[in-house]
């Protein structure tokens, strides 16, 4: 039957927005479950913003990239990285156009909300061996109680040596846990307001319980897990207060659904954009301006510190690159940061339709439409954020049209809801032009995020699109 004018019409001027699984093509949904299964072997070894910047680096060498400094000379086609005290990582592929036409560049964060010890963490209370934590970034303590929790630790001794373990990982090995009370004697503990439910301080984590065998000395318990530690680490306890130890969930990444669509995990906020950033530039060839993937440190405190978005190292990173492509000169660094065309890969919160009251609807991302263009975050009247300019988000939705990448526009929940920021503003603050855009998350920032497998190899496409320009 002929259409009525008003369908045509409704069909011509509408956004409809359609969930990409509907319609699909079987080889299309095979590419994206296998896509899938590689992202979930990187979550799982991948937990920790360190860890992310090793298995990205090695998957970065089996592509033909090399260390920027073991390069003299810089030419077009050229593969790159540079690692910032290995916590973050930028690689490069060299484009035709001089490098202060400016870069394309993605940028995620490999850092995720955790629990990390204090600097004098280890005490002895009735009969159990405790650490005392300093959790980081945003969370809703009451959700990190009763997970189990595996150790990823790095002391370095005062001599430089350093000391990397892992408990908690391998099927064999111990995990750890926070406790908390029981429903029974909780009357008091659950007429607190939720948010002060468990408090920092009461975020302890259980350690173990067997004293060490001597009568004559004091804390026996806090003795032999130390003992345990120098066994087998060499560590005392002094090394606690030079060290870096993050607790994270320790179960696996696994397929959410019967009909395995989504992917539940911890750090999918930023671990999901940190994948597909660094896959969409693995087969690119030689671009036209040059490419540049970040996988950043620090953005769930604030992007500041040595290792964060803030850091003058990415500077250096450019400058260096400017100097062995024998293009420095005054003013080029200046250049390629203000003509730089920059996504800020990360996540945003996800229509939740168990909670619609925190959400409007029409304007958040929904699980399955793609990845989602931010065009501002920030707080209240738009307060803190870098809103990136219309002109500039035409053109990234120019690329993503021109090359069929399915995706979707929002913002944050509710005006006034609440509200958060990103790395976006750290480079627009360089002078360079950017935009927020990346995968919707479910459950963000609690210890088993929700992503959907559409979203995230739409993203992957996205970022791909984007890097060739
Ligand atoms: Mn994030
Ligand atoms: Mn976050």
């Amino acid at each position: 039957m002929d259409k009525t004018e008003g369908q045509r019409l409704k069909e011509e001027l509408f956004n409809p927005q359609k969930t990409g699984w509907e319609g699909m093509a079987d080889e299309m949904k095979k590419a994206i479950f296998k896509f899938s299964d590689e992202y979930m072997d990187y979550l799982n070894s991948s937990k920790t913003e360190k860890e992310i910047v090793k298995n990205s680096k090695d998957i970065l060498i089996k592509n033909g990239f090399v260390d920027l400094n073991e390069k003299q000379e810089l030419h077009p086609g050229d593969k790159i990285f540079f690692e910032n005290r290995n916590r973050s990582l930028y690689a490069a592929i060299l484009g035709e156009e001089s490098l202060e036409n400016g870069i394309r560049m993605v940028a995620a964060h490999g850092d995720s909300p955790r629990i990390d010890l204090k600097q004098k963490p280890l005490y002895e209370d009735s009969g159990l061996g405790l650490f005392k934590t300093h959790y980081y970034g945003g969370i809703k303590k009451y959700q990190w109680t009763n997970v189990p929790l595996s150790m990823h630790a790095t002391f370095v001794k005062a001599n430089g040596e350093k000391v990397e373990a892992v408990i908690g990982e391998d099927e064999g090995d111990p995990i750890f846990t926070i406790s908390d009370l029981l429903p029974h004697l909780a009357n008091s503990q659950m007429d607190r307001k939720l948010k002060d439910g468990v408090q920092g301080e009461e975020l302890n984590i259980v350690a173990g319980s067997i004293p060490y065998e001597d009568e004559k000395v004091s804390e026996k318990i806090k003795l032999n897990l130390l003992k345990l530690l120098h066994d087998k680490y060499g560590i005392k306890e002094v090394d606690f207060s030079s060290s870096e130890i993050e607790f994270v969930p320790a179960y696996k990444a696994k397929s959410l659904g019967l009909d395995c669509s989504m992917v539940a995990s911890y750090g999918q906020d930023d671990k999901v954009c940190c994948y597909t950033a660094l896959r969409g530039i693995l087969d690119i060839g030689t671009p036209k301006n040059t490419a540049v993937c970040v996988l950043t440190d620090k953005e769930e405190i604030g992007f500041c510190g040595v290792t964060g978005m803030d850091s003058r190292t990415f500077e250096y990173f450019l400058t260096e690159m400017l100097n062995k492509a024998g293009q420095n000169k005054p003013n080029a660094l200046e250049k390629l940061l203000h003509h730089s065309k920059v996504i800020s890969a990360d996540v945003d919160g996800a229509y939740d339709p168990t909670f619609p009251s925190a959400f409007d609807k029409s304007n958040s991302c929904l699980l399955g439409k793609g990845p989602t263009m931010v065009k501002y975050t920030g707080a209240r009247g738009k307060s803190g954020a870098s809103e990136s300019p219309a002109e500039f988000v035409a053109e990234v939705r120019g690329i993503f049209e021109k090359n069929g990448v399915t995706y979707q526009s929002s913002e944050l929940g509710k005006v006034d809801g609440g509200g958060g920021g990103t790395i976006a503003v750290s480079l627009a603050n360089r002078g360079m032009n950017v935009i927020d855009c990346g995968v919707p998350v479910l459950s963000m920032h609690s210890p088993y995020e929700i992503t959907s497998k559409f979203d995230v190899y739409q993203a992957y496409k996205a970022y791909e699109a984007f890097y060739k320009g």
